[in-house]
C-alpha cells in the first residue's frame, strides 16, 4: 500500500518520515488485525467484487476443507456454497459490493466432502484512497447449534400442542401454560386456570387425598403416571392417564412441573362394556359362567362368615329343545327372558342367577337358616316354587308354549368348592331328569356311583340291542278253571355278565334315553311272530297275548303306523295282540282315544294295566276303547290283609262289568286270593300260582302237553 501527500507543496523530509511510520504503524495494526483474524473462532475472509478469494482465515479454511494456497486468488467463494445460497448470495452480493454492507445473511457452506454447515455471513466493503470499494471483508459464524436450537424450539412447541392436554406449573405448583388439549379436554381456558394449582381439575375429597400423594412421589421420584378421575368445567366426570414430570435447573433445584394427559374415559367406558360382555349372557344379561365361579366363592364366603346356609340350584327346562325346534329359536329366546322373569320373581334380594348357556340356569341361595336341617327345608321351598313357576304356561300373542323344570340341588358346605358344587348340582340334576322331570333332586353322597351305574347301564343298553341280548317270557292268563286263555309277553335281558335282568332294572333307562323304540318295536315284532307261530297250532290257536306298550313308544306320532305296520307285516288275527296301557299313560297322551281307534279299526285291542294306581276316576275309564283291565297286584297282595283293598278289587270288577269289559287280577299268587277274585266275579288270572313268566318254548312244551294249568307245581319249577 502506497500513499502520497498533497497537503504541502514543499518536500517535509520530517512529514515524509512521519508517513513512512504512519504506513509502518498502519501495516503493523493491518498485520494485527489479519492476525486476529486468522485466529479468531469464526470464520473469516475479503473477496473481490467476482468473488475471488483475497483472504481467508483458518477456521474457514477448516470448514471449507481447502488451504490458502489452493484458494487465495484461484477459487471463487462461490463455489463453496451450497447451491440454493450460490443463488442467493450471488444475487446480493454485487449490490451489496458497491453500496455497502452484508448483514447476517443465512447460507450454507460446503466442506471438502460436500457436508453442509448453516453459517451467518455479514461483510463490509473495504474502499481505496479514491473511496472505491474494492474488496468485502466478512465475517462469518458456524448457526450450527443456532439452527439447532431452534429447531428444538419449533418441535417443543409442536409437541407442546399435541394431542395430550399439558399443564406446565412453577416449581409452586401453579399453572403457568397450558396447550389447546387441556382446554379442550378440561373445558377451562387459559385465563381460568393460569395462576391456579391443578388441584381445581380433581372430582372429589378421595381424589385429592390421592392427588397429594401424587405429588409426595413426584417430588420424591421426580416423575409419576397413573390413572386418575377428574372434574371438567361442566362438572362431568371424566377419567385422564397423567404423567408428571419435574424440571430441574442446571443447580438442581426445582423449575418447574409439567403434567401432561390423555382423556381415557371413552377407552374405560369400551373397557368396561367389554368386560361386562364377557361377564354376562347377550340374551338375558344374566351372570354367565365365567362370573359364576367368582359368585359362588363370594356367596360361599359370605356364608362361613355369617354363619347362614347357602346352596347351590341348577335348573334345566324341560324339552326345551323341542320348543326350539318347532318354534323357532324367537319363540326359544323369549321363553328364557320370559323364565328370567319367573325366577326372579321367586327369587329374594341375597340370592344371585347366573345362565350357564342354553336352558340351564344357576340359582344360589343365600342367607339361608344356619341350621342344615331348616336351611334345607328353605331350599326345598324355593326349588319347588319355581318347579311352580316354570310349569305355568308360557302365554305368546298367538300360541301358548307348556314347559317345566329339574333342579339339582346342594348345600353350601365348609368343604366344597365351585367345581365341587357344580359337578354336585349337575349330578342332582341328571337325577331329576331321570324321575321323570319337573321335580327337584338334593346331592348326596352316593350319587355319583348311581349316576355312574346308569351310564355304564345306557352303554349296555345300547350294546344288548345291536347283540340281540334281549328274550321274551310268556306268563299264562287263566280263567277260573286253570285253562289257559292268553299270555302277557314280558321282557327279559340275558346279559353277558349278569345273567337274566328282568325289566324293573332296565326300563327307566331305555325310556329315558329312547332306546324303548327299538326294543319296544322288537318285542312287538317277537311277539307277533310268537302269536302267528301258535295260530298254525290247534291247541294253542286261540291264545290272546298282550305286550306292554310304553309312554314314551305311545306318545310318537308314528306309533299307530308302526303298530298297523308290524301287525300287518306277521299277518296275524290282530284281535288277539292285546296292547297293554297304563293309566297315567293314556290321561296324558295327546289324541289318546284317537290313537286307540285308529288301531281299534284294524281289530287290534287294548287293556288297561296296573289298574287303580293311577288315581283316574272311573268315569273317565268310559270313554275308552278298552276290552280288558287288569287289576293291579298291590291291590291282589293285600287281600285278606287290608279291607280297603278288597272294596277297591270288588268296586273294579262291578264297573268293569258294567262296562262290558274283561278283568283280569295280575299277582295272584295264593288259592285265597284266587277264591276271593273269583267269587267276587273276576273271570281272569295271572300269577306265579299259575306260572311265572316262562320262555316260549317251556311255554309251547307245556301247551303241547297239557293245555291246562291242572298241575300248578309243574310251573312252579
Ligand atoms: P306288568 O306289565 O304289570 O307285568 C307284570 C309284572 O308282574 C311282571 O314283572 C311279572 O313278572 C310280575 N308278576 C307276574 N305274576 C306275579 C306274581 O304272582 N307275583 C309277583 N310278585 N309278580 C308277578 P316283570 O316281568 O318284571 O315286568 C315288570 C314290568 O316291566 C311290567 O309290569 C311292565 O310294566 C314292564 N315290562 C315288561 N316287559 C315289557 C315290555 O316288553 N315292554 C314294556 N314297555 N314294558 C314291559
Ligand atoms: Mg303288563
Ligand atoms: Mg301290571
Amino acid at each position: 500500500m502506497s500513499k502520497t501527500s498533497t497537503s504541502s507543496p514543499v518536500p517535509d523530509t520530517s512529514s515524509a518520515t512521519n508517513v513512512a511510520d504512519l504506513e509502518a504503524k498502519l501495516r503493523s495494526l493491518e498485520q494485527e488485525i489479519v492476525g486476529v483474524y486468522e485466529h479468531a473462532p469464526f470464520g473469516s475472509h475479503t473477496l473481490d467484487a467476482d468473488g475471488t478469494f483475497l483472504a481467508v482465515n483458518k477456521r474457514e479454511l477448516a470448514w471449507i476443507g481447502s488451504s490458502s494456497e489452493a484458494l487465495i486468488g484461484k477459487k471463487k467463494f462461490l463455489d463453496c456454497l451450497s447451491e440454493k445460497s450460490r443463488s442467493r448470495f450471488q444475487a446480493v452480493y454485487s449490490e451489496a459490493f458497491a453500496n455497502g454492507s452484508i448483514e447476517n445473511m443465512e447460507l450454507v457452506l460446503l466442506g471438502k466432502e460436500g457436508e453442509e454447515r448453516p453459517i451467518a455471513l455479514s461483510s463490509v466493503g473495504v474502499k481505496d484512497t479514491a473511496g472505491n470499494v474494492i474488496k468485502h471483508r466478512a465475517v462469518i459464524f458456524d448457526t450450527t447449534q443456532n439452527r439447532q436450537h431452534e429447531l428444538q424450539q419449533r418441535i417443543a412447541s409442536v409437541a407442546f400442542e399435541s394431542l395430550s392436554g399439558m399443564c406446565v406449573t412453577d416449581s409452586q405448583g401453579a399453572i403457568i401454560r397450558v396447550n389447546n388439549a387441556f382446554v379442550r379436554v378440561t373445558g377451562y381456558g387459559p385465563q381460568e386456570v393460569i395462576g391456579k394449582t391443578p388441584l381445581m381439575l380433581i372430582s372429589g375429597q378421595h381424589e385429592k387425598a390421592r392427588y397429594q400423594a401424587i405429588q409426595a412421589s413426584v417430588l420424591a421420584h421426580g416423575v409419576w403416571h397413573g390413572e386418575v378421575a377428574s372434574r371438567r368445567r361442566d362438572g362431568q366426570l371424566h377419567t385422564v392417564w397423567l404423567s408428571i414430570n419435574k424440571v430441574m435447573g442446571e443447580d438442581g433445584a426445582t423449575t418447574h412441573y409439567i403434567g401432561s394427559f390423555v382423556d381415557i374415559t371413552a377407552m374405560k367406558s369400551a373397557e368396561a362394556a367389554a368386560l361386562h360382555c364377557a361377564a354376562h349372557d347377550a340374551l338375558t344379561q344374566l351372570p354367565n359362567r365365567r362370573s359364576l365361579e367368582e359368585l359362588t366363592a363370594k356367596a360361599a364366603a359370605r356364608a362361613r362368615l355369617s354363619g347362614c346356609g347357602g346352596a347351590m340350584m341348577l335348573i334345566d327346562l324341560d324339552h326345551f329343545k323341542l320348543i326350539n325346534d318347532t318354534r323357532g329359536h324367537d319363540v326359544g329366546d323369549k321363553v328364557l327372558i320370559e323364565t328370567v322373569h319367573r325366577l326372579r320373581g321367586v327369587l329374594s334380594r341375597a340370592d344371585s342367577l347366573a345362565r350357564l348357556g342354553g336352558d340351564e340356569f344357576v340359582v344360589l341361595l343365600e342367607e339361608l337358616s344356619g341350621t342344615p336341617r331348616e336351611a334345607e327345608a328353605q331350599a326345598r321351598r324355593v326349588g319347588e316354587e319355581i318347579l311352580a313357576v316354570l310349569s305355568e304356561d308360557y302365554v305368546f300373542d298367538h300360541f301358548t308354549c307348556r314347559s317345566s323344570g329339574s333342579i339339582g340341588l346342594d348345600m353350601f358346605s365348609d368343604a366344597a368348592n365351585y367345581a365341587d358344587l357344580l359337578k354336585h348340582v349337575d349330578l342332582a340334576l341328571y337325577q331329576s331328569k331321570y324321575g321323570g322331570r319337573n321335580t327337584l333332586r338334593f346331592f348326596f353322597a352316593n350319587m355319583q356311583n348311581v349316576v355312574s351305574d346308569r351310564i355304564t347301564l345306557e352303554e349296555d343298553l345300547r350294546q344288548g340291542l345291536v347283540r340281540h341280548e334281549f328274550i321274551l317270557h310268556y306268563q299264562p292268563q287263566v280263567n277260573h278253571v286253570g285253562g289257559i286263555v292268553g299270555a302277557e309277553a314280558l321282557v327279559r335281558w340275558l346279559h353277558p355278565e349278569r345273567g337274566l335282568i328282568c325289566p324293573g332294572e332296565f326300563m327307566a333307562v331305555a325310556e329315558e334315553t329312547g332306546l324303548i323304540l327299538p326294543l319296544g318295536q322288537w318285542v312287538l315284532e317277537t311277539a307277533c311272530a310268537q302269536l302267528k307261530r301258535w295260530e298254525g297250532d290247534a291247541r294253542t290257536g286261540q291264545l290272546e297275548l298282550s305286550v306292554n306298550v310304553s309312554a314314551y313308544q305311545f306318545r310318537q306320532p308314528d306309533f299307530v303306523a308302526s303298530v298297523k305296520q308290524v301287525v300287518a307285516a306277521s299277518d296275524i288275527n290282530p284281535a288277539r295282540l292285546r296292547l297293554e296301557l297304563t293309566e297315567s299313560m293314556v290321561f296324558n297322551v295327546d289324541n289318546t282315544i284317537e290313537k286307540m281307534n285308529a288301531l281299534r279299526e284294524v281289530g287290534v285291542m287294548f287293556v288297561l294295566d296296573d289298574f287303580g294306581t293311577g288315581y283316574s276316576s272311573l268315569s273317565s275309564l268310559t270313554r275308552l276303547p278298552l276290552s280288558q283291565i287288569k287289576i293291579d297286584q298291590s291291590f291282589v297282595r293285600n287281600i285278606g290283609i287290608q279291607p280297603t283293598d278288597s272294596v277297591i278289587i270288588q268296586t273294579i270288577i262291578a264297573m268293569a262289568d258294567a262296562l262290558d269289559m274283561d278283568v283280569v287280577a295280575e299277582g295272584v299268587e295264593t288259592e285265597q286270593q284266587f277264591a276271593f277274585l273269583h267269587r267276587n266275579g273276576c273271570n281272569l288270572f295271572q300269577g306265579y300260582l299259575y306260572s311265572r313268566p316262562v320262555p316260549a318254548d317251556a311255554f309251547d312244551a307245556f301247551m303241547n302237553r297239557a293245555g291246562r294249568l291242572a298241575d300248578v307245581s309243574c310251573w312252579q319249577s
